[in-house]
């Protein structure tokens, strides 16, 4: 009988102790389940697997803001994260002492420009991870755009994206609760050109807070990376984050990409990087996950794992739930 109730006490303070953490991870990100149609069940699926990794974080309250949710991440950094469309897209907003620099500005569905002045009021300068439509959305709202200097990025950041291509992107179902002047059935993104291009290990100074860019093709053929070494943080965009990696795209190469996992590894091993933002899903601390999908691409690429299987024409390579590698 004393076990009982020694039993029973321990289940209490489990309850007790474990209830409010879980309600509050839920209200950091959440949806009205009741309003979600069954081709948008995708959401539970999708943050089943990602929603815990950005329990570590802490959200910032932005009362008028219903669209992004914002966390304010190691290192000075926060995080936009689109967490109610199916690509779960971040951008980052990176402040120094004179401008802020903004990773990408999202699927522009809500004014992602009004979003980054709720955070900081110094000026605020757009770089793109590269050209995909998921993040150069809101682009044309900012008067300093850059990109790689490459044909390929400035042709598709300046031609936008009509509605029609839209479409082929973004199913309608793929929109949870967007804003009340947004609509999926005329969704185009504006085009913006770039008002300045940036080069391979070009420094961008933003007051007393230094970036590098790194050239890292693969995953598109204008993909860079950003490089923080005083806060020892990587923004990989869509080279490396915890989920599907796209290695079979319209600019893809996948030598490329291993070739460019190598380049951030080495980048990551020289200058005592900490943590890794990457451009969807969520962030995962530490880089040991990076560099196990290195090695994973190595394997791939050298013959070693042989197991895949074929969605929608293309290579789907499993390396463990989060991370799989996908080949034409
Ligand atoms: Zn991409």
């Amino acid at each position: 009988m004393r076990r009982f109730a020694v039993f029973i006490l321990f289940l209490v303070l489990f309850i007790v102790l474990t209830v409010p953490v879980m309600a509050e991870c839920t209200e950091k990100l959440s949806v009205d389940e009741r309003s979600l149609t069954e081709s948008q069940k995708w959401w539970d699926t999708e943050m089943g697997l990602y929603i815990h990794l950005w329990d570590p974080f802490t959200l910032v309250e932005l009362p008028d803001q219903h669209w992004f949710k914002v966390f304010e991440l190691p290192g000075n950094v926060y995080a936009l994260f689109e967490y109610k469309q199916s690509e779960l897209v971040i951008s980052y907003l990176i402040p120094g002492e004179k401008s802020a620099l903004l990773w990408d500005t999202g699927l522009g569905i809500d004014n992602i420009r009004k979003c980054a002045e709720e955070l900081t009021e110094l000026p605020i300068i757009v770089l793109n991870s590269h050209s995909h439509p998921y993040h150069i959305g809101g682009n044309s709202l900012f008067d300093t755009v850059m990109c790689y200097d490459i044909d390929s990025a400035i042709e598709e950041l300046t031609l936008g994206i009509s509605h029609e291509k839209t479409v082929e992107y973004f199913p309608p179902d793929a929109f949870i609760d967007p804003p009340e002047d947004f609509s999926p059935d005329d969704y185009s993104i504006v085009g913006k050109a770039p008002t300045a291009t940036v080069e391979d290990g070009q420094i961008i100074d933003l007051g007393n807070r230094y970036l590098e860019v790194f050239y890292t093709p693969g995953h598109d053929d204008n993909s860079i990376m950003l490089i923080d070494e005083e806060n020892r943080l990587v923004f990989t965009g869509d080279t490396w984050y915890p989920g599907p990696l796209y290695a079979f795209l319209k600019h893809s190469s996948f030598s490329d990409y291993v070739e460019s996992m190598k380049i951030i590894k080495n980048v990551i091993e020289q200058r005592n990087i900490q943590w890794i933002y990457g451009s969807h899903n969520g962030i995962v601390p530490g880089t040991e996950l990076f560099f196990e999908t290195a090695a994973f691409l190595e394997d791939v690429q050298d013959g070693d794992f042989y197991n895949y299987t074929i969605e929608d024409d293309h290579l789907v390579y499993s390396m463990d739930d989060f991370i799989t590698v996908e080949l034409p």
